[in-house]
């Protein structure tokens, strides 16, 4: 094992919500989430700021995969102060220096080759814009510039196609995607010969430019080139792993999906459940409640997920959860959710006027104070509720309530820095 890596940086704060991550939670999080913490540590940092800070000597954090495990770790930035007892070592050659040298590094034959291929099949699209298809020429935004492999107008919109070999680190990604958008420009990352592997083994370049693109990846081949020339238009390989495989297809440039901001891509990935749940919840209720049959079907789903097989959606519906959703929807919200209430006072007043739903108050307190203005807990009708309902025994976390709420609501939950 490495010596440098033997001291660990314990814990980063987030500096927008003031959110802790251990070095033990960043092992635990998903790679969505990694990739997360990964792009905005990037992007604060290309623009001078910082978005995590060491929880000790307060310098801004990244988070690399260790090269040989692939497993993310906090790591100070160059230059933090050595008497941090978390301190990691200077960030070694690899990560920036070569970060650096990629810009005037020579390009491979494959990269060239590759980007005069786009060229021609490009011209030969009847979308292409005739004249506008451009090889390694600057575009030009404010006081920066960059030279995209090509350009084009491409169905009315301009759009930059880089060429990713396996070679450029997060850094310049971030700051091309923010070039180009600023520019108004399309961007397209395009690899060559895209071998489908198990996620855990995808080269960490090729795992950015997939986040990218909505998780998509495109990539040309020899099949691919074939089709394009047979056809006359500028085909690429989409490919999509949505935690069940690849899959892939072969698309032109007008079949993909063109978002306002962010980057082209194939097929979206489905929401994560606990949101997907939550957008269908809200869609079955109106302001007089969560209507039936489909709020019985939502509380069975939501029991299955618990993972106590004695759950149903009887169950569920006899401690009132329909009414503690929508309470917990309004506060997300910052509206009443389910009721014909006209603001989160009456809410959480009437929320509270039930005796049965006492047990629900310091989860409720909980929420509110992440998610409500702090003088509604202060308004004295509000705080008298609270009085009154705290005297009642309250649900913990390993409640089904408390698990309810963690499973649907995992980012009100995350442990936050002291900020007094
Ligand atoms: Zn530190």
């Amino acid at each position: 094992m490495n010596a440098r890596l033997q001291r660990t940086l314990k814990r980063a704060v987030r500096l927008r919500d003031m959110v802790v991550i251990s070095s033990d939670d960043l092992l635990r999080i998903d790679a969505d989430g990694y990739q997360e913490i990964r792009r905005s540590a990037t992007r604060a940092r290309n623009d001078g700021q910082a978005a995590f800070v060491c929880d000790h000597c307060g310098f801004p954090v990244y988070a690399p995969r260790e090269p040989n495990t692939k497993l993310p770790f906090w790591r100070h930035h160059k230059g933090a102060p050595r008497n941090c007892p978390w301190w990691t070592g200077e960030p070694g050659s690899t990560d920036m220096v070569s970060a650096s040298q990629f810009q005037g590094a020579q390009e491979s034959a494959l990269h060239l080759r590759v980007k005069n291929l786009v060229a021609e099949l490009l011209n030969a699209d009847p979308l292409t814009t005739p004249g506008s298809v451009v090889v390694d020429e600057y575009v030009v935004c404010g006081d920066s510039r960059r030279r995209p492999d090509v350009r084009a107008t491409y169905d009315g919109k301009p759009i930059a196609i880089e060429i990713q070999l396996a070679t450029t680190q997060i850094p310049i990604i971030i700051a091309r995607e923010d070039f180009y958008r600023r520019e108004g420009r399309h961007l397209i990352w395009l690899t060559w010969n895209f071998m489908p592997v198990e996620r855990a083994q995808l080269l960490t370049a090729f795992e950015d430019i997939f986040y990218s693109h909505n998780k998509n990846l495109f990539s040309l081949d020899e099949g691919v080139v074939a089709d394009c020339r047979e056809k006359g238009r500028f085909l690429v390989r989409a490919f999509w792993e949505h935690g069940s495989g690849w899959n892939s297809r072969i698309s032109s440039l007008d079949e993909l999906e063109w978002p306002e901001s962010g980057l082209p891509f194939a097929v979206a990935p489905p929401p994560p459940w606990h949101l997907d749940f939550r957008n269908r919840w809200l869609a079955a209720t109106t302001a007089s409640g969560t209507g039936w049959p489909l709020r019985r079907d939502l509380l069975n789903e939501l029991a299955g997920k618990i993972g106590n097989p004695e759950l149903d959606w009887v169950s569920l519906d006899e401690i009132d959860t329909a009414a503690l959703l929508n309470a917990i929807l309004s506060f997300v919200a910052g509206k009443p959710v389910g009721s014909a209430q006209k603001n989160l006072t009456e809410v959480i007043n009437t929320f509270l006027s039930s005796g049965r739903r006492f047990r629900f108050a310091r989860l409720l307190r909980k929420i509110m104070s992440v998610t409500a203005e702090p003088d509604l807990l202060k308004k004295t009708s509000v705080s008298g509720k609270f009085a009154q309902a705290l005297e009642d025994e309250q649900d913990g976390p390993e409640s089904v309530p408390g698990k309810i709420a963690l499973q649907l609501f995992p980012e009100l939950f995350q442990k936050r820095a002291n900020t007094a």
